[in-house]
């Protein structure tokens, strides 16, 4: 076990099952940053211990969770990278005497996990730790999974860029080594400025990547993924549309062309750089950092935009096909999981595109 920072230590799974064990006189919280079979093994290691429990809460993910003393968070889950329904946390009172606040996330170690959907009740709870006692934050090895969340914490809290937060870490811990995946994802979390915004472009280009990702594997791909359809009134309502105060907040709408139903909305547009070659979303290339704008040189004729509920034919599950009109069915465009070049030259994966001539930009 390391200190980081004051009231802030950060350990391997020996060094929480020892204070679970043992006591400490230096931690009253814990944070346990584990796959879920690990949880369970180390539930069941617990038991066979007698080391008392006692669940306080779990929290998963949109949807309704159902058991007792559960709650859901994330509102709309189509905004989120994971899954509706899919554990966040549980917090359980444990040890000697249930002294311990214990948090335990599911997170694997692993390139492609999001990590920035648990990041905010992490770091809420290493913070709230802090000031009533002292935390633990661990994984298995003390290496990978603690030290990113250690990391987005520092970035969090000291308003350091995820280099130097990562650096002042390895200070007080010299192994610590997040995989590839956090440390892209903890670089996303500074762009955005230290908050995991999933109105962000930003975010919502990880998060068709991650789409990308799930479908690659075979995984089944559902609406449930996908953002509500602009186009139909009773879609859950978008906050201060009109506000009571203030002016109408007019949105830009894409339009069918042929029957005008919305197909689109400005939100729902996939940003990209005009004439660039990139091969997938590089979000290590920032607009600022292009001294030349390029838009007049290139001129895009397609929107792409991130897959939205009237897409029924992605549903289907294959790799491409036409994207026609809820209404009338007129062909808008396609889709293709292994991605689309618009003319500009840029590649898009995956790509959820419209032909810029068959759709008309309106105000709503
Ligand atoms: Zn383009
Ligand atoms: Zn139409």
């Amino acid at each position: 076990m390391h200190l980081v920072r004051e009231n802030l230590f950060i350990g391997n799974i020996s060094d929480a099952a020892e204070v679970l064990q043992n006591g400490s006189t230096e931690v009253t919280h814990i944070l346990s940053v584990l796959s879920s079979a690990s949880i369970s093994f180390f539930t069941e290691w617990r038991s066979s211990l007698t080391i008392p429990s006692k669940e306080i809460k779990k929290v998963y993910v949109g949807g309704s969770g159902g058991a007792v003393n559960s709650e859901d968070v994330g509102g709309d889950g189509s905004k989120s990278c994971l899954s509706p329904e899919k554990l966040l946390y549980s917090l359980e009172h444990a040890g000697k005497d249930l002294k311990f606040v214990r948090m335990a996330v599911p997170i694997k170690d692993t390139e492609s996990e999001v990590l920035l959907d648990y990041l905010d009740p992490c770091l809420e709870f290493i913070e709230k730790s802090r000031k009533e006692g002292s935390v633990l934050v661990h994984c298995f090895a003390g290496v990978s999974r603690s030290a990113a969340i250690i990391t987005a914490y520092l970035m969090r809290s000291e308003q350091l860029s995820a280099e130097d937060a990562h650096e002042s870490l390895r200070q007080s811990c010299d192994f610590v080594c997040p995989n590839d995946g956090f440390i892209e994802q903890l670089q996303m979390f500074e762009e955005m400025g230290f908050k995991v915004n999933r109105d962000s472009p930003i975010y919502k280009k990880f998060r068709l990547r991650v789409l990308g990702d799930s479908y690659n594997r075979g995984e089944k791909i559902d609406s449930s993924k996908f953002a509500a359809d602009p186009g139909l009134p009773t879609e859950p309502p978008s906050e201060a549309r009109a506000s009571p105060n203030g002016p109408v907040d007019r949105k830009i709408a894409y339009r069918c062309k042929k029957c005008r139903r919305i197909v689109a909305s400005q939100e729902n547009v996939v940003d990209h750089l005009p004439g660039e070659g990139e091969s997938s979303f590089g979000w290590n290339k920032r607009r600022g950092g292009n001294p030349f704008d390029k838009s007049d040189e290139f001129e895009c004729s397609s929107i792409f935009i991130e897959p939205l509920r009237w897409m029924t034919a992605v549903e289907e599950g294959a790799l491409e096909g036409k994207l026609s009109c809820a209404h009338c069915d007129a062909r808008l465009g396609y889709f293709n999981w292994s991605g689309i070049q618009c003319s500009c030259g840029s590649w898009i994966t995956p790509a959820f595109q419209l032909h810029r001539s068959r759709v008309d930009i309106s105000t709503v």
